[in-house]
């Protein structure tokens, strides 16, 4: 096996990553206890600062860096907090109770958007379509676990095809 690879686009990347909001320490995201993460690098998959930041490491080093939320998931944008009638969740709340700060997904035109309940009335819902990270810097703890070359496949389609590289079905 190659042991001169290093992160770089067309490579599929596995890490152990920590995420820890800087002001607080607090952790949002681990892969602790988990199988690391793979993607296929130079795909979009991550976001923008994640990969930036890894590139050119080897198998084995470890990178701490801290993006902006520009190099993240983006600003907060107002236009993405919508008030919606309460009577909409009328069947979901034969289920369950609505409650701030509960996360659900919305059936859109263009696909399943999460968003998290910022306030409730009688009459609405205020339903905040930002990601809960957005507007956010945001401080990565990484390791590279392993890196191979991807297959033709996963370069044309743009996603990893588990471990060997091989078509998914
Ligand atoms: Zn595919």
């Amino acid at each position: 096996m190659m042991t001169d690879l290093t992160v770089s686009e067309n490579m599929v990347a596995s890490v152990h990553y920590k995420g820890t909001l800087p002001d607080s320490g607090d952790v949002f995201d681990s892969s602790e206890g988990r199988e690391p993460l793979t993607f296929l690098v130079g795909h979009k998959q991550m976001i923008p600062g994640f990969e930036e930041e890894i590139m050119g490491a080897k198998v084995g080093e470890n990178r701490e860096f801290t993006l902006t939320s520009e190099r993240a998931y983006g600003e907060r944008d107002d236009e993405a907090v919508l008030e919606i009638p309460r009577a909409q969740f009328a069947q979901l709340e034969q289920e369950a109770s609505l409650e701030v700060g509960m996360q659900l997904v919305a059936q859109m035109p263009h696909g399943p958007s999460p968003f998290t309940i910022t306030a409730l009335s009688d009459e609405a819902v205020t339903a905040d379509f930002n990601h809960t990270l957005a507007g956010q810097s945001l401080t990565f703890s990484v390791e590279i676990v392993e890196l191979r070359e991807a297959s033709e496949d996963e370069m044309s389609h743009g996603h990893v095809h588990g471990p060997d590289g091989h078509h998914h079905d």
